[in-house]
């Protein structure tokens, strides 16, 4: 059993591959989106964010 995605030729073996795929074809303003506020990086776990601030962090507090 595959699930093949309807608006290109990908298919997977487990739907949750497929909704994940799915992402791709839809607007990007419609993908939540975590934005470090910051600079241009851009996560789509909360928890990558929160590891990706750490970096401003630590640069302005070394200063
Ligand atoms: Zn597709
Ligand atoms: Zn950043």
């Amino acid at each position: 059993m595959t699930y093949q995605c309807a608006l290109c030729p990908y298919k997977a073996k487990h739907k949750g591959y497929l909704t994940k795929h799915m992402l791709i074809h839809k607007d990007p303003s419609e993908v939540k989106t975590y934005d470090c506020s910051f600079c241009s990086y851009k996560a789509k776990v909360k928890g990558s964010l929160t590891r990706h601030m750490l970096t401003h962090k630590d640069a302005s507090e070394i200063v």
